[in-house]
């Protein structure tokens, strides 16, 4: 079983014959007629049902703790009882939480939109009065902050994540050196796709380069993965205290959500910040919507407050994403030893595996796949505008199918990109 890496130190020969042999057994899978998927990160069924609980929950009974017929319009804050869900989650105290609809990524949009039309109060001016507002964004990142920048004209600007964050060298160089800067994306634990949770350095470093970004600057800090661990629990800081302690807390959005816990497509928002950014949010959000679904919301509280915490929830879901994460750590540590150009990063949860191949090759991968059945996410879509430098990058989302198909979806996924370097240094 010569690896890649063996080949590698071997001679021309001995490449080519690796290649015919690779490209034998990859030919073979094409005419298997694979249908997989690994693209979106979904939950699967089996988690899904974990929350069936909700529906039917309510009885009829609409009335939330406090009276508030659910039904209703009003409360644009959310439901008490809801925003403190909210607030167990983020870590926070509930009357600096908004919950809202099903979508963080809306309220993200939302909160971005404020900056853009309005800006957040006090000094800080609208974005859209500077000539170039633009965002740092960790790469590789969530494709879908980028496309929020891309659509409101807001240029990017790329930083390379490390295994404890972003390269904070580059974060301060860029909020001491560039007045247009007026946000950066941050998803701190599990990082979409890498896997990475911000380290409390990181934390430190970026509170602190906040206190000399312009006054308009934000932190969107994507707290998606916030209570999702698989294997053992990851520590991340606390970034509201952390900016507090540097007099930076107006600088600090959090945003979260049950899609991952509950229903993904069925679950509740919650954004967190000052009172004086949530005030300006809620100008947008307020005309956007008269109230957000509390019906669902009361669903939720009633759901955790007297079943099961939120915390025993996701042991479920750890129960059903373990053995798929240890599935793909299987197949990459059994086809790469980790000290050549492939790479990647093993974590305790989240969504994502996030995978290295050699520099040049990652579309190539991602196409022989497709030719094999099994479909990845673009190449490069990890990266603003779409352009990894590097052609290196591929995201890996195991969460949805069922272990079988992962398993064979894997075993593909290896083989080309064996094929790949192969070809490759043949040249
Ligand atoms: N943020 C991150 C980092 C994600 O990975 C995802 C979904 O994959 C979302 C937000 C979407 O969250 P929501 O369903 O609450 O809009």
């Amino acid at each position: 079983n010569t690896t890649v890496i063996e080949a590698e130190k071997g001679t021309q020969g001995q490449l080519q014959a690796k290649e015919q042999e690779l490209a034998r057994h990859y030919e073979r899978l094409c005419k298997q007629g694979l249908k997989l998927d690994l693209t979106r990160g979904k939950p699967s069924e089996a988690q899904l049902q974990l929350a069936a609980g909700l529906d039917g929950i309510l009885a009829s009974d609409c009335r939330a703790p406090d009276g508030t017929d659910c039904r209703n319009y009003g409360t644009s804050q959310g439901l008490t009882c809801t925003r403190k869900l909210g607030a167990d989650l983020l870590q926070v105290p509930h009357e600096e939480v908004i919950a809202a609809g099903n979508s963080s990524l809306t309220l993200m949009y939302q909160a971005v939109l404020t900056g853009y039309l309005y800006g957040f109060g006090g000094d800080a001016q609208p974005w859209r009065s500077l000539e170039h507002p633009k965002f740092i964004c960790p790469s590789p990142g969530y494709d879908r902050h980028f496309t929020i920048c891309e659509q409101l004209g807001i240029d990017m600007v790329s930083v390379p994540m490390t295994d404890i964050g972003p390269d904070m060298d580059a974060v301060e160089t860029l909020l001491r050196e560039d007045p247009e800067i007026v946000g950066i994306w941050c998803v701190p634990k599990y990082s979409n796709p890498t896997g990475v949770t911000y380290h409390q350095d990181t934390l430190e470093r970026l509170a602190q380069a906040s206190t000399h970004a312009s006054p308009g600057f934000r932190i969107f800090w994507d707290n998606a993965y916030a209570i999702h661990d698989w294997f053992e629990h990851t520590y991340l800081g606390d970034m509201r205290s952390t900016c507090l302690e540097y007099g930076v807390d107006d600088k600090l959005i959090q945003f979260g959500s049950t899609s991952k816990i509950t229903f993904a497509g069925g679950g509740v928002a919650f954004v967190s910040s000052t009172e004086q950014n949530l005030e300006a949010l809620a100008r947008v959000m307020n005309a956007m919507s008269i109230g957000p679904d509390k019906v669902n919301q009361l669903r939720h509280s009633r759901l955790f407050a007297e079943f099961t915490g939120l915390r025993e929830h996701m042991a479920g879901h750890a129960e059903i994403l373990r053995p798929k994460f240890e599935c793909v750590y299987r197949h990459l540590r059994e086809h790469f030893d980790g000290d050549g150009p492939e790479q990647w990063h093993e974590t305790n949860g989240g969504y994502f595996v996030s995978f290295n191949t050699r520099p040049g090759c990652a579309k190539y991968v991602v196409e022989l796949a497709a030719r094999a059945g099994i479909k990845l996410t673009p190449a490069g879509a990890t990266f603003p505008y779409g352009e990894d430098p590097q052609d290196s990058n591929i995201r890996i989302a195991p969460t949805y199918p069922p272990l079988d198909q992962l398993d064979t979806a894997m075993a593909t996924f290896v083989l080309c990109v064996e094929l790949a370097a192969v070809r490759q240094q043949l040249g």
